[in-house]
């Protein structure tokens, strides 16, 4: 099947007839092309959002608002087809797919749609001075949201609900790897009545199709979902351009686990915390830190519900995970098996690629437990970003709370204990923009959602997400 860039309403396919093979990383074949959009593609998105501008932000709080839960509504409708896109194209277990990434799509839409219609701007009477200052909140434009593959339809209108929302227009880009729920979101805009021009969707390689849009001199804003090295990129190019930014990168998040936790609780949440999404989610716990008092105990313990996980086809109701999403992200995975084993990691389940009869081509591996002795090797510092973890003991707050510090990442920390003064110390010292004590994952969308150090710059979420994708302008008036 084609994929078509969305561009003023309408599907087309792009200007240069370049194209990609989209694959399924179920069974690792083709099943169907997308395009490599050029600058004159981003053009034409642009010229679209650009003369729906000047209509679409004057359109009222309510009409926006009515359109976005629309949307929303028109997802949830559309639940078991997008769930079922979204596990062939990622690779991803359908039930997850059903259960997260489409409900909370759907979630982002009504979320922001309900979120415009209550955000508000500041005033400022200067006493004294005669003089009363307000501050507007405008829409900066045409903007531009790139978005990464592992949740790919989530993360894709995590960005766009909000820029619509404030009164954008957006020029949009999925990842490459992962375009067909992006692709089919086009068919629903349509469908709730967002006017043409508002959203447009084009697909292509990040170093063409995303090139351009970052580098295009009047997308006055970027927000960026993906690697560190992709952001640092962006932020070099977008620098002297002057556009706003906010990146959303890469983690290499702690899990630190006190001897006086809820144990089942932590430990069935641990395994999903590892292993969720194949653990291909930004958020994921992979570096288990236990307390020496119940290492064993739980290592035995880990290990066991570990190997319990099923590896299997994403459409079978059993399956707790499916494929890794590529075979070079497959490959680079495996690399990291390989460089542990030099560092003398031990492995302590999994480490291998996994046949499933029926899918003998599909990018399957063991879930994967590297016990380290030292949280200095690669194999802790580096951003896997796949079902491995490492865990490793410690013994004091001190010691743990190094080294969950000591990388250069900042995303999430998520700590294990019923010890509330502990709890209170580590979250105000823990190096990252977001803190889950006693839980993983537990998401309230009015918060803010960004990480610190190489996990990049801003926040999203709630009313953050609304101030990033608007210009303050104070007026001053005297009286
Ligand atoms: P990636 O950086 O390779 O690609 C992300 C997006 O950027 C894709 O759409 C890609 O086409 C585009 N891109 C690539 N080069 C570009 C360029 N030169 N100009 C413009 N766009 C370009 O990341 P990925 O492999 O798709 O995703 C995995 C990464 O995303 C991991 O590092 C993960 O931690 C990170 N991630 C972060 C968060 C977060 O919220 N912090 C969430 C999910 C994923």
């Amino acid at each position: 099947m084609n994929i078509q860039n969305y561009i003023n309403g309408q599907f087309h396919n792009p200007a240069s007839n370049d194209w990609i093979d989209n694959y399924c990383p179920a069974n690792g074949k083709v099943y169907g092309q997308i395009p490599n959009s050029s600058k004159a593609d981003v053009e034409n998105a642009y010229i679209a959002a650009k003369s729906t501008f000047p209509t679409w932000s004057q359109t009222t709080l309510e009409a926006r608002s009515r359109i976005l839960i629309k949307i929303s509504e028109l997802l949830e409708t559309n639940l078991q087809r997008f769930a079922e896109a979204e596990s062939k194209d990622n690779g991803k277990p359908v039930s997850l797919a059903k259960t997260i990434d489409i409900p909370r799509a759907a979630s982002n839409f009504r979320f922001f749609g309900n979120a415009i219609t209550q955000f508000a701007s500041e005033s400022h009477e200067s006493v004294g001075l005669d003089a009363i200052n307000y501050t507007l909140r405008q829409p900066i434009g045409v903007v531009g949201c790139i978005s990464p593959w592992n949740l790919p339809l989530y993360l894709f209108t995590w960005k766009i609900a909000p820029a619509i929302a404030a009164g954008n227009c957006v020029v949009a880009k999925p990842s490459e790897v992962t375009p067909m729920t992006a692709y089919l979101l086009g068919e629903i805009c349509t469908e709730a009545g967002l006017p043409k021009g508002v959203l447009n969707i084009v697909h292509g390689l990040g170093t063409t199709t995303g090139q351009a849009i970052i580098e295009h001199p009047d997308i006055k804003a970027i927000s960026f979902t993906g690697g560190t090295t992709t952001g640092a990129h962006i932020a070099k190019v977008a620098a002297p351009l002057f556009k706003k930014l906010s990146l959303e990168l890469g983690g290499k998040n702690p899990n630190i686990i006190f001897a006086d936790c809820d144990y089942d609780d932590m430990l069935e949440t641990t395994v999903r915390s590892s292993f969720a999404n194949q653990g291909q989610i930004c958020l994921c716990g992979s570096r288990i830190f236990v307390e020496a008092s119940i290492y064993k105990k739980f290592k035995t313990d880990f290990i066991k519900k570990v190997k319990q996980l099923k590896v299997g086809h994403p459409s079978k109701e059993d399956t707790n995970i499916g494929a890794l999403v590529s075979k070079p992200h497959l490959e680079k995975v495996m690399q990291y098996i390989a460089i542990a084993k030099e560092e003398n990691g031990m492995i302590l389940c999994g480490g291998n690629k996994m046949t499933i009869t029926g899918y003998e081509n599909g990018y399957y591996l063991e879930p994967t437990v590297i016990e380290v002795s030292t949280d200095e090797c690669r194999v802790n510092q580096e951003e896997i970003f796949g079902p491995v973890v490492t865990m490793m003991p410690f013994n004091t707050e001190d010691d743990a709370l190094q080294i969950a510090n000591k990388v250069k990442y900042g995303l999430s920390a998520t700590l294990w204990t019923n010890n509330l003064k502990r709890s209170m110390r580590m979250s105000n010292q823990l190096q990252s923009g977001i803190v889950w004590v006693n839980t993983w994952m537990l998401r309230d969308l009015r918060t803010p959602f960004g990480g610190i150090k190489a996990s990049g710059i801003g926040r999203e979420g709630g009313f953050e997400a609304l101030r990033f994708f608007t210009e303050a302008k104070n007026v001053c008036i005297k009286y």
